[in-house]
């Protein structure tokens, strides 16, 4: 078995990529993806501890994006780069992300300083690491008694139309998967159940507009699909001819009744032949972009 969504603590899990390793092996796991949030520093920590313990380590990430212009949560989108860490172009993507992100919460600090809340930024990003946001904010103003609850904190300063407020600038998904696509991974669409579309036609038609953006694949299996959800978007996937992943969206103890490998109580078994079929579908967008190249037929930038 293998787990293809895992995350350490250098986004929001807790154990260290050492232990995360550990506990992937004590499971009895052959391969795991490391998808920390739009960081692959925890992918590198693993990168050693891994190879020592036999387990084979695919480059993963999880990114946040936007669904639709105003949308109140982020999309999360999972690329996987199975022959390792990407270009420096997308690197420097990333970093862009993570600098708008920053910029963001240091607006938000000045804001709840002007409200005369004493927050800084460096205890916020202490609870939030790499997608440090207006929920490690709540927690802040909460453990410093100037709210009851993350609720108030959100009622008071932090809610769309609050006083602190400061708007949330993630790329859009189809600009997330262009840039994995254009770096050579496999971008996935997370745990679609917690974009909360109904019906299921609709979702579909999701799937085929993100397909249509450069979409390969798809999260069947995840701790949060019980099994009919899961059949549906593997009747999805296979309809819609995309890749099929799973994982269960490890994070140590922020999230304890997920088991690395097995998720909730056993609800995410995922077969080593879902690596082998990322594998080939990996080879044949590298073989097609081969020959496009020796063909002259590549994508030209007009103008
Ligand atoms: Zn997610
Ligand atoms: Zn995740």
């Amino acid at each position: 078995m293998i787990d293809l969504h895992t995350h350490t603590n250098y986004s929001d899990g807790t154990e260290t990529p050492a232990n995360l390793v550990r506990n992937a092996v004590k499971a009895g796991l052959r391969a795991i993806a490391v998808t920390d949030h739009d960081t692959f520093d925890g992918y590198r920590a693993a990168v050693e501890p891994a190879r020592e313990a036999g387990l084979e380590l695919i480059c993963g990430i999880e990114i946040s994006s936007r669904l639709a212009e105003k949308a109140a949560r982020p999309t999360h989108l999972l690329a996987y780069f199975l022959s390792g860490l990407p270009s420096t172009a997308f690197e420097e993507w990333l970093a862009q992300v993570q600098q708008a992100r920053r910029a963001r919460n240091e607006r938000m600090v000045l804001r709840l300083q002007d409200l005369s809340l004493d927050v800084s930024l460096a205890a916020a990003e202490s609870l939030g690491r790499s997608i440090t946001g207006r929920v490690h904010f709540a927690r802040l103003l909460r453990d410093q008694g100037y709210v009851t609850s993350i609720d108030q904190a959100f009622e008071l300063y932090l809610g769309d139309h609050a006083p602190a407020f400061v708007p949330m600038h993630e790329p859009s998904i189809e600009e997330a998967i262009q840039q994995v696509r254009a770096a050579g991974g496999l971008p996935v669409l997370a745990h679609p159940i917690r974009l909360n579309i109904t019906p299921p036609v609709a979702e579909e038609a999701l799937l085929v507009r993100l397909k249509e953006a450069g979409l390969l694949g798809v999260e069947v299996y995840h701790s949060d699909h019980d099994p009919a959800v899961a059949a549906r978007y593997l009747g999805m996937a296979r309809k819609l001819n995309l890749a099929v992943t799973g994982g269960s969206d490890y994070h140590g103890e922020a999230k304890p009744n997920i088991q690395v490998g097995s998720g909730k109580q056993g609800n995410v078994q995922v077969p080593y032949a879902i690596l082998q079929g990322l594998r080939a579908l990996r080879d044949h967008h590298s073989s097609v972009a081969r020959i496009a190249i020796l063909s002259g037929d590549g994508h030209h930038d007009e103008a």
